[in-house]
């Protein structure tokens, strides 16, 4: 293995540029929701480059796609790299994107060098990374890692009523190759930052050590519908003021550690009309912390403030956990390989923890895995505005070569 072998930053670029044009929306974003026929097109372009490349493609029964690029020993479990295709429904050109061609890049660039490895290579992109159109958000991966059924994938139903397994049906991707239960020599994943540490710090790599712990509830508040004229203040049982308290109280929880996170983004308000005091609200709470007990800490202190509010203001405040996902920590040695690998190239690079969720979050249940991370302008991501650096990405793409040369041999 040389570390002079870089990969083809205009070719890397290009790959972007071209799978951006798939889905694209007025404002230089990409709109490509899972399982939709631009999904098909996408994954269609995605299929013909891998071929053009000489890898062996297959599919699973989830529609998660691997391109083989065989090793001078194919017992070996594979080193595979990938991430996501689809898209939110604001999404930018770099996210998930970004991974699949990173990856694809790596194998082009061992074909070009007539490089061969010891265990095979594989490009993975794994549908449905996003969550918006079916959840469970990062489900496929999910289903490769045994976290969840094959049959409560393909049974998820999207807002028309659709299910998952129709939908993959439909665009051609249901495959044959059976989900998951298969060995993988090691896992990365190239991915866009999404937060603004990297860009702030002056670092082209960020070395990703894990990430974050997450455990979201569902919180129902009740009170009662009044009318705002004749009701006086002390009588109310006003659901909205309650719920405002608890935002409060979010926020502040999350305020004690660096890590840690606290947010409310989804809030339904009944009957919400001007002129009545809110009689209930439904809202979202998402916590994450690098450490169990942080989430614990959070969880413990919304349900005591929960109680407090609720005799205060005479509210009922119900709260149910909808996700928990631990906090994840990768394999010490693919993580090694990936901060050896910026060393070598001379990249200033940084550990860092990744605040999102990403498929190899759950693939690190399964496998040695790692992340790399490259900045992406003002940390804006699912947002159509996104945008990164091609020197950045190149930088991403050539650490992750050299991770995947010290892992395949
Ligand atoms: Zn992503």
């Amino acid at each position: 293995m040389s570390a002079d072998s870089r990969i083809d930053p205009e070719r890397l670029w290009g790959s972007l540029m071209d799978m951006a044009k798939i889905g694209a929306t007025p404002k230089g974003g990409v709109k490509r929701l899972t399982l939709t026929d631009l999904d098909r097109q996408g994954r269609d372009r995605f299929v013909a480059w891998c071929k053009q490349a000489g890898l062996a493609v297959s599919v699973d029964g989830v529609g998660n796609i691997f391109a083989r690029r065989a090793g001078r020993n194919n017992a070996l479990p594979p080193v595979v790299s990938g991430s996501h295709l689809d898209t939110q429904p604001s999404g930018g050109r770099f996210d998930g994107c970004y991974g699949v061609m990173a990856a694809l890049e790596v194998a082009r660039t061992l074909n070009d060098r007539g490089i061969e490895t010891e265990a095979p290579f594989e490009v993975a992109m794994w549908t449905n990374e996003e969550g918006s159109r079916f959840l469970p958000v990062m489900g496929a991966s999910g289903a490769f890692a045994g976290a969840h059924t094959v049959e409560e994938i393909l049974s998820a139903r999207d807002l028309d009523g659709v299910s998952f397994g129709d939908a993959l049906r439909a665009i051609g991707y249901a495959g044959t190759t059976p989900v998951g239960a298969r060995k993988l020599g090691a896992y990365f994943e190239a991915h866009i930052e999404q937060g603004p540490l990297l860009e702030n710090t002056g670092n082209s790599v960020g070395v990703v050590t894990g990430a974050l712990g997450q455990r979201w509830f569902e919180v129902t508040v009740r009170g009662m519908d009044a009318h705002a004229g004749p009701t006086p203040m002390h009588l109310r049982r006003d659901a909205l003021l309650g719920t405002s308290f608890m935002i409060q109280e979010v926020n502040r929880l999350a305020r004690v550690n660096e890590h840690a996170r606290g947010t409310v983004g989804m809030i339904i308000n009944r009957p919400n009309s001007r002129n009545v005091v809110p009689g209930e609200t439904v809202f979202s709470i998402d916590f994450r912390d690098t450490e169990v007990a942080g989430l614990d800490r959070m969880e413990q202190g919304i349900r005591a403030a929960a109680q407090r509010i609720a005799g205060e203001q005479g509210l009922e405040i119900d709260i149910r956990q909808t996700v928990f996902f631990p906090p994840c920590r990768f394999d010490a040695g693919c993580v090694a390989a990936v901060r050896a690998g910026a060393g070598r190239l001379g990249y200033r690079h940084m550990d860092i923890v990744s605040g999102a969720g990403h498929d190899a979050v759950h693939i690190a249940s399964v496998a040695p895995t790692a992340m790399i991370f490259v900045p992406c302008e003002g940390g804006i991501s699912h947002n159509e505005i996104e945008n990164a650096k091609p020197e950045d990405l190149a930088a991403g793409c050539n650490v992750l070569l050299q991770a995947v040369l010290a892992q395949a041999g």
